[in-house]
């Protein structure tokens, strides 16, 4: 699966999946730009090291997904450093727990925007350059809760759900231009974000740290494992490849057997 010659643009990407995704799409040949909002030195020096580690060009370029001109912003920079945008990787996304009547309104708009609207934005940037090439390809990183909910994440869900079916309206509008749209839905991955749960849910649950990820974070994804960030990457290479030209508008789930249930 050779993405020689392609430019990809992912979303998020300075961590977890995201980062993933990127290394994996390095490594298949693509040239990259990762994104976050922090613009940090240590954001420049990883796209540096994505150059070196995989022999592809790589840039970072900060801009805030929660606003919808620095989605647009970040397509039209893509396309300055490398001259095309062939890859688009929506995967930007945070979460917030709590119920419906207390969940504060500012934080249900701010997931809205990151984990749904953010693709809407670049999508728009990015069809107008994928069909003048004829070739595109969007990847949009959803999740198991696109496809199912859990109580206490209305925000979260509510906006995977949206992005799932986005993802099957930007395939309808892109069906026999050269031009794929899918979603990957992830179950649990061990990136940052999840890590970051445990010592709570340990608490919570008076259990250590084994016990608290089997019987309590994995408790719906019967392999009983977290998914790889190379598993989610390896995935979007496919989906990026010319095995998968006549899949669009669909969602992988890569979930252990999540939705299987
Ligand atoms: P993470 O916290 O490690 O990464 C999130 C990324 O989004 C980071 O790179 C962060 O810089 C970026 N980001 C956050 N707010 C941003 C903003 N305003 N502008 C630009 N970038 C911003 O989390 P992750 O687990 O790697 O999650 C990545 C995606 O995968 C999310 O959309 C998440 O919903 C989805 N997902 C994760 C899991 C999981 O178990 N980890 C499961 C299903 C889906």
């Amino acid at each position: 699966m050779n993405l020689q010659g392609k430019v990809a643009v992912v979303t998020g990407s300075n961590s977890g999946i995201g980062l993933g995704v990127a290394t994996e799409l390095a490594k298949a040949g693509a040239s990259v730009a990762i994104n976050s909002f922090t613009d940090r030195e240590e954001d420049h020096a990883l796209a540096a090291k994505l150059a070196a580690e995989h022999g592809v060009k790589a840039v970072y370029i900060a801009a805030d997904m929660s606003k919808g001109e620095e989605c647009r912003t970040l397509v039209a920079k893509t396309a300055g450093a490398f001259g095309r945008c062939d890859i688009l990787v929506n995967n930007a996304g945070i979460q917030h727990v709590e119920g419906i009547e207390t969940f504060p309104s500012a934080t249900w708009d701010r997931i809205i925007a990151i984990n749904l609207s953010s693709a809407f934005h670049t999508t728009a940037a990015a069809l107008p350059l994928m069909r003048a090439q004829g070739w595109g390809r969007i990847v949009n990183i959803a999740s198991a809760h696109g496809l199912t909910a859990s109580a206490f994440k209305s925000a979260y869900v509510s906006a995977k759900h949206g992005v799932v079916g986005f993802t099957k309206v930007t395939a309808l509008e892109t069906a026999g231009q050269g031009i794929t749209a899918n979603a990957i839905c992830p179950g649990y991955v061990l990136t940052p974000l999840v890590e970051a749960q445990i010592p709570d849910q340990m608490k919570a649950h008076n259990m250590g740290r084994e016990e608290v990820i089997k019987k309590v974070m994995l408790a719906r994804q019967p392999s009983g494992d977290f998914a790889t960030v190379e598993e989610i990457g390896g995935t979007t290479v496919f989906l990026c490849s010319d095995y998968a030209a006549q899949i669009t508008g669909t969602s992988i789930s890569v979930d252990g057997g999540w939705t299987a249930l």
